[in-house]
């Protein structure tokens, strides 16, 4: 996701982030860059113009300039305003009212964009957090959307409303409103029609179903990939129907940015949700911060930890923590920590979020059967050995090599390694942050 203009960026922070003294030519080569940059990843051009203004004005100001670590500085301000221009977190939240009575949401896009799974993807969500969802498949228009909104909702437990025969979508919406109160659903979700193209007929048709239902929340789901045309629409819908959020679909698919960069500041609406696969429980928060860090190519330290803390058990971080913080961490917990990366998912995605890894270490230079290999040597050894390699001679070492079908330089390669990571891992395991840098010297 992102991959150009986060590379970019990346590279324009590193020679950045480390420099003691800059100059005004400095900056206003960066800034060059970062317009090319954006400009690249499709990102609105009136967006861009702001940005970089803004970024100059202040970075040419006497807080960069005369910094102690003005680097810093710079690299601070750029995540600030990428930060500003995604949208605040206070606005990202679905306004939901209390469980007695039903909250109307309004899911409206064009076809194809993701709209139908989307809507189920939020119901299950929410089913998750407690509420009693009601889907409404309002899209009479799609031939098979009211199947597939049937298929989907029963796949994540959640009932559909649909009323055969009727052709008027602001009646079906009505219907399943009153439903929603009868069976105290605290939250009702209309997948309304979408079109190729914007049309009048559509608008009319979704003015029809707001009127009717009188949502909370009117939330297009734009597709990422489409860029600057995602906006466009955007616009157009805001225009005329009004809505309250954007949920940005296929983001896992989006390699510019363009969409979710200009979204907000275009069309002065939150980006509440992203869509990240096509799975019923790919759907995420939109948080700009870790977004920015990633599109700056700063890792998102936060999502890591998380993504970490849901694969090991708590209990078993926390134990990890402690035995990094005394050194005694030792073979076999990282036995542990090379199972855990199945659990955590992909290299790539794990990398994104890992700060400095992106442009550093791609997830080619990640050796798997290096990784199959230190597994299997591990194997080899006896817990006494795990649990201190000090105790390896050779004749252990070749032991080892043996039984694990590797040679003797590679037992020694990974021995060597392990003593270098435990090294940093005494150095910074009272340091959060460096958490992460831990797990990259680990070959994570
Ligand atoms: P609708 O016409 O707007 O209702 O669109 P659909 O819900 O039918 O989605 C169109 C296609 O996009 C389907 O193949 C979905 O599986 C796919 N899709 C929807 N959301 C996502 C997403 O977040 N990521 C990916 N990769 N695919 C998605």
């Amino acid at each position: 996701m992102f991959d150009s203009i986060s590379d970019k960026f990346s590279g324009i922070m590193r020679t950045f982030a480390g420099k003691s003294k800059i100059t005004e030519k400095n900056i206003q080569d960066a800034v060059e860059e970062i317009k090319v940059a954006l400009l690249d990843a499709d990102v609105n051009l009136r967006v861009v113009r702001r940005f970089i203004n803004g970024t100059m004005e202040e970075a040419l100001g006497e807080k960069v300039l005369k910094a102690v670590d003005p680097g810093q500085q710079f690299v601070k301000i750029v995540y600030d305003r990428m930060v500003a221009l995604l949208g605040d977190e206070e606005n990202q939240k679905l306004l939901l009212k209390g469980p007695d009575t039903t909250t109307v949401i309004l899911m409206m896009g064009l076809q194809g964009s993701g709209k139908t799974t989307t809507s189920a993807k939020l119901a299950a969500r929410l089913k998750r957090e407690g509420r009693r969802p009601l889907l409404v498949a309002a899209d009479l228009v799609r031939p098979a959307a009211i199947l597939q909104l049937q298929v989907l909702g029963e796949s994540v437990g959640v009932p559909v409303f649909t009323l055969e025969g009727e052709k008027d979508p602001s009646k079906v919406a009505k219907a399943a409103l009153s439903q929603a109160r009868k069976d105290q659903r605290d939250i009702l979700i209309v997948d309304t029609s979408g079109r190729m193209h914007l049309d009048q007929t559509l608008m009319d048709e979704i003015q029809k179903v707001r009127d009717a239902i009188k949502p909370d929340e009117t939330l297009f789901v734009a597709d990422s990939m489409t860029g600057q045309n995602a906006v466009a629409i955007a616009q157009e819908f805001e225009q005329k129907v009004g809505i309250s959020g954007v949920i940005l679909s296929k983001f896992d698919s989006d390699t510019r940015g363009g969409a979710a960069l200009s979204l907000r500041s275009v069309v002065g609406k939150p980006i509440k949700f992203i869509g990240v696969g096509e799975k019923m429980d790919d759907i995420e928060p939109f948080y700009p911060e870790r977004i920015a860090s990633r599109i700056l190519g700063m890792g998102d330290i936060v999502s890591l930890v998380e993504k970490a803390q849901s694969a090991i058990d708590e209990k078993d971080a926390l134990r990890m923590q402690e035995k990094m913080a005394k050194n005694t961490f030792d073979l076999q917990d990282y036995l542990d920590q090379l199972n855990n990366m199945d659990k955590m998912g992909s290299m790539e995605q794990l990398l994104e979020m890992i700060p400095g890894a992106k442009g550093q270490i791609s997830e080619d230079d990640i050796d798997k059967a290096e990784i199959r290999r230190e597994k299997a040597i591990i194997l080899s050894m006896t817990y006494a050995e795990r649990a201190n390699y000090h105790i390896m001679g050779p004749t252990r070492r070749k032991r080892v090599a043996a039984g694990s079908g590797t040679t003797v330089s590679d037992v020694n390669r990974l021995l060597k390694k392990f003593e270098k990571m435990r090294l940093t891992m005494k150095k910074f395991a009272k340091n959060k942050k460096y958490q992460a840098a831990m797990l990259k010297q680990m070959g994570m």
